[in-house]
Formats: structure tokens, C-alpha cells, sequence
């Protein structure tokens, strides 16, 4: 294997050599535990270890930061399941040992949440990390996931959990390679966030052996197996070059002729907002609010939501902070906002659709940013998640209107919404591309899926028309249209959306500087022809290539 470059798709960009630990895989009962010669005992250890399994995860989350914690309590809630319990116990009378007796109880709800789908089928494998959790307290042996890290680790997971994920050490972890794992997992979202470099999809990645020093290169989705010192050193010198190419560029995103392109950041709230508060960047392009109220189990106060939304706002007087109102459902699911089982939660009563069906969700928002809003003196700007229609477009609007707030906009991630985007951009006051879900609807793959990750690359022509015609539509209706997807903060890719026509880009921030430094080496009209080469390709690679050979050679040779 030593010298062998295995590739999968890069997620998070940079570059990091060192030596490789390897994820404690689940644990699985033994094949030959013996009947419990005591059940009430054996149901009494069930109880235990799934009980010290959900204390584990609440500690944890009391000490993780506002990503990791709703996760891990979301976590936790499963080992309390009683009906989890219940069936272990079942199992225990029947004559299981209690670490058959919980794996089986957990095969069993999987295979019910499976059936289910949607929503469901993606709790599996927190249920199937509960139940490993578990198996290993019974059995005495170390619970599954990051081992303790001492230095500068390459972590390596068939996929991490989300509790993995939330938690790692980010002192010591310099890049993150999984074999399964998407685009948008959250893997990728968070490894983004933290500025690590990362790359899922890389099959055979878990057969490298632990201590083994690998080289990741996030951009590309390459990992090079015992490097030579050359690719090292090679790797390192890159990394030299580019911070100090990207530090040569400061202040407002701008192409090389002066044409303005906003950059923004994508945040989930009060941590991410006074560190983006810190950075050199114009302003909050997207803030998610449902990240706030993953784990709450009912509708937060006017007063308290205020109170949040104030110190997510107070990091910006005077800038502008695009608020997203609660896109509860499918990947999202929030307690206090749902109508109930549905057969396709992706498909179903989620983002305003829900919001509708309960107004009391956004009117309680939209009074809430509008005080955090006179108390912050930030531009507050409202849009809607999930719009398909110049109708719905036009309920949002008013409610925006009727809640004092000045500006209305809606979130273009419906193909139905940027096709009709003229019209539906008539109502309100901007737009912004989702491209995570613009991709998902437009290939029909769910983003959830990593095996779909080739469907789901935002470089697919059939992408690109959607956002040409969403931008098309901003033309003609004079209202700016935005980008707020992953695709923001890929640096040729943005130049694209710029040729296209957009007039922001936001990202997680740690992606900020590149994308501002792309901008600065090409002027509109160079940006225009990018666009024009990326539609006229057949395939996502050759659009991909077509302007990785236009760009300016500068670009290409940090990135
Ligand atoms: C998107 O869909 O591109 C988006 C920005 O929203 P989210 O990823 O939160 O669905
Ligand atoms: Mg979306």
C-alpha cells in the first residue's frame, strides 16, 4: 500500500500530513454469550449501561460547543428510549445475554426506522453508535469512536457519527478522511467550519493501518499513503505559497475591475457569530436559525428567542445578517415543528411549507429579530427556506412587512423557484441559492446519500441551468440574488456564480479568504466567459476542468 494514492471527494480544502488512527470500530456482542443464568440481573445491566451511555453523551454535550451539543443530547434521548429498553429486555427474556440482547433490540429498531425512511432511516446510525455505546459498557471494553489523541492525528472512520464528529479534538486532529460520507454530511459541514482539511468517499481508507502516515489533500480528495518526504515537503511549500498569495487580499470581496461580490458567512449561531464577527468579511450571508433549537422540546418565548437572536446580531452594527427562518423537517427535525410521520420528510411539510401550516412558528421569530434588531442596529434581512412558488413568496413577504422588518427575501433551492424566479423574486426584496438542496431536487439524489456524491456536485450542468435561470430572473426583476450553498466558497466555482450573475457569496468563513482572492485575479467579463464555458460542458468534470484551465494560472497553482 506504501506510495498508493487512494481518491475520494474532497469536502474541506488544505493539505495535512501524519500519522493515521483508525476510528474504534462497533462493538458486537460475542457470538457465544451465554443465556443469563439470572434475567432480572441481566435486564438490571441493560438498564445500566444504556442509562450510563445517555449520562456519557449529556456530559459530553455540557462541555461541547452549540454544534456538538444538540447532537449529542439528540444522542443521548435514544439510549433513554424506554422502548428500546423495553425491547432489550424482551430479548433478555427469551434467553439473550444482555449484550446480545441490546444489539438485537437495536438491529430490530433499526430495521423498523429503515422501513420508515427519510428522517428515520438517517437516525440509524446514531441508534446503531448508542447501541455499540452500550454493548461495550456490558462487555467492560472501550467505548467505540476517537481514541484519546496525544499529537497531530489523521483521524480515519468508515463514517464518523455525528457525536464522533462534534467531538473531535481540534487541537490534534489535522484532517479527517471517511470512506462513505457526502458533500453535505456532517463530516463535511463541520470539518469545513473547523478548517480541517477533510475528504469522504475514500474507499479503502479504513484498511490503513494504524500509526501508518498518510497525506490528505482536502482539495482534490487525495490520500497518499506512507508519502515520501518530497510529497511532504512539496505539500508544505504549497501551503506557504497560498497563505501567502490569500494574505495579499483584504476587505470587501471585489473582481479584478472593481465589480462588487459580498462575502459572507454561513453561522448557526451566538459561537459562530462573534468568531465571524471577528473575520475580515461584510456580514452574515446565512444564519440557520433551526440550529438554535435542535434539542428544545417546545417554541422558545418571544422574550427568549430575542435574547439569542440579540447576541447573535450584536457582532454586527451596522452589517448585514441574512436571517433564515426556522427550516425545520427532513435532515432538520425539531421537536415542537412537525405535523407528524411523514412517507418523504425531503419532500414533505418542512421549511415554510411547515411554517404556514403553524404561523405561530414565524410570527414569534419575525417579532423577535425585529427587537433584537432595533436593539443591535444590525441590518437584519428575513428570507424564507424552501420556497416554490410566487405565492408562497408573496405570504412571506407580508408577514415580513406586517412584523416591522424592512426586508424580505426567500431562499431559491426549489427548481421550481429559480425557474419562475422572475416571479417569484417580484414579491420580495432578494434571493439566495441554496445549492445543497438545488442540487439534491434537480438530480433527485438525496444529499443525505454519499454514494450519490457525484449527482450531488454542484459543478452538474443540469445545476448550473437551474442557477443560470434563477439568476436570469434577478436580472430581470433588478433584485440581487445571492449564493449561500456549499458551492459559495469552492473558489472557481465562485467565479462562475459571479459570471452568472450573483452579487453575494456566502460560506463558512474559514473559506473566505480564498474565494476573495479568486475574485481579485479575474474581472467580470473574465468571470462571464468561465460561465459561459462551465454551461456549455457536457459533464460536471469537464465544466470543472474547462475553468480550472481558463482560470488565472495564480489561482490553479494555490489551490
Ligand atoms: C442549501 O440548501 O444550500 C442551504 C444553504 O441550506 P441548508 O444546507 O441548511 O439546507
Ligand atoms: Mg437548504
Amino acid at each position: 500500500m506504501s506510495g498508493d494514492t487512494l481518491t475520494g471527494v474532497g469536502v474541506s480544502p488544505g493539505t495535512a500530513a501524519g500519522p493515521v488512527v483508525q476510528v474504534a470500530p462497533p462493538v458486537r456482542p460475542p457470538a457465544d454469550e451465554p443465556a443469563p443464568a439470572d434475567a432480572e440481573a441481566a435486564t438490571a445491566q441493560v438498564s445500566s449501561a444504556l442509562a450510563a451511555v445517555a449520562a456519557d453523551l449529556d456530559a459530553k454535550s455540557a462541555a461541547a460547543d452549540e454544534h456538538a451539543a444538540p447532537i449529542l443530547k439528540a444522542t443521548a434521548m435514544i439510549a433513554r428510549d424506554k422502548g428500546l429498553a423495553k425491547a432489550a429486555a424482551k430479548q433478555v427474556g427469551g434467553g439473550a445475554g444482555p449484550a446480545t440482547a441490546i444489539a438485537a433490540a437495536v438491529d430490530e429498531y433499526a430495521a423498523q426506522f429503515e422501513a420508515l425512511g427519510g428522517y428515520f432511516a438517517e437516525r440509524v446510525t446514531d441508534l446503531r453508535d448508542v447501541g455499540s455505546r452500550a454493548v461495550a459498557h456490558v462487555l467492560g471494553v472501550p467505548a467505540p469512536g476517537v481514541p484519546t489523541l496525544t499529537g497531530p492525528t489523521v483521524v480515519i472512520a468508515h463514517d464518523l457519527a455525528p457525536a464522533d464528529t462534534a467531538t473531535l479534538d481540534r487541537e490534534h486532529v489535522v484532517a479527517i478522511v471517511t470512506a462513505a460520507g457526502g458533500r453535505t454530511s456532517h463530516t463535511a459541514i463541520l470539518a469545513a467550519q473547523m478548517g480541517i482539511p477533510a475528504a469522504v468517499q475514500v474507499h479503502g481508507a479504513t484498511d490503513i493501518a494504524p500509526g501508518t502516515t498518510v497525506a490528505v489533500d482536502g482539495d482534490s480528495g487525495e490520500v497518499t499513503v506512507d508519502p515520501d518526504m518530497a510529497l511532504i515537503e512539496a505539500q508544505r511549500e504549497h501551503r506557504e505559497r497560498r497563505a501567502a498569495a490569500l494574505a495579499r487580499v483584504s476587505g470587501p470581496g471585489r473582481t479584478a475591475d472593481g465589480h462588487a461580490v459580498a462575502l459572507l458567512a454561513n453561522i448557526g449561531g451566538v459561537d459562530d457569530a462573534v468568531a465571524a464577527g471577528a473575520q475580515d468579511l461584510e456580514g452574515v450571508g446565512l444564519f440557520r436559525t433551526e440550529f438554535l433549537y435542535l434539542s428544545a422540546q417546545a417554541l422558545p418565548s418571544v422574550d427568549e428567542q430575542a435574547e439569542v437572536y440579540r447576541q447573535v446580531l450584536a457582532p454586527f452594527p451596522g452589517r448585514r445578517v441574512v436571517v433564515r427562518t426556522l427550516d425545520a423537517g427532513a435532515d432538520k427535525p425539531l421537536a415542537f415543528a412537525n405535523l407528524g410521520e411523514e412517507e418523504n420528510p425531503a419532500l414533505g411539510r418542512r421549511g415554510l411549507r411547515l411554517c404556514q401550516a403553524k404561523p405561530e412558528l414565524i410570527d414569534s421569530q419575525l417579532e423577535a429579530l425585529a427587537i433584537a434588531a432595533r436593539d443591535t442596529g444590525a441590518d437584519v434581512r428575513v428570507m424564507a427556506p424552501m420556497v416554490a412558488t410566487a405565492e408562497e413568496a408573496e405570504w412571506f413577504a407580508a408577514r415580513v412587512r406586517a412584523a416591522g422588518l424592512p426586508k424580505s427575501g426567500v431562499m431559491i433551492e426549489v427548481p421550481a423557484a429559480a425557474l419562475r424566479s422572475r416571479h417569484v423574486l417580484a414579491e420580495v426584496d432578494f434571493g439566495s441559492l441554496g445549492t445543497n438542496d438545488l442540487a439534491q431536487y434537480t438530480m433527485a439524489a438525496d444529499r443525505m446519500e454519499g454514494e450519490l456524491s457525484d449527482l450531488l456536485d454542484p459543478w452538474q450542468p443540469g445545476v448550473l441551468d437551474v442557477v443560470a435561470a434563477a439568476c436570469a430572473g434577478g436580472e430581470a426583476t433588478g433584485k440581487p440574488v445571492g449564493v449561500c450553498g456549499e458551492s459559495a466558497g469552492d473558489p472557481l466555482l465562485a467565479l462562475v456564480l459571479t459570471g452568472l450573475g450573483v452579487s453575494s457569496l456566502s460560506m463558512a468563513p474559514k473559506k473566505v479568504p480564498a474565494v476573495r482572492f479568486a475574485l481579485s485575479l479575474h474581472t467580470l467579463a473574465e468571470c462571464r466567459d468561465l460561465a459561459t464555458l462551465a454551461l456549455a460542458a457536457r459533464t460536471a468534470a469537464d465544466a470543472h476542468e474547462a475553468v480550472r484551465a481558463a482560470a488565472h494560472e495564480e489561482l490553479t497553482s494555490v489551490s
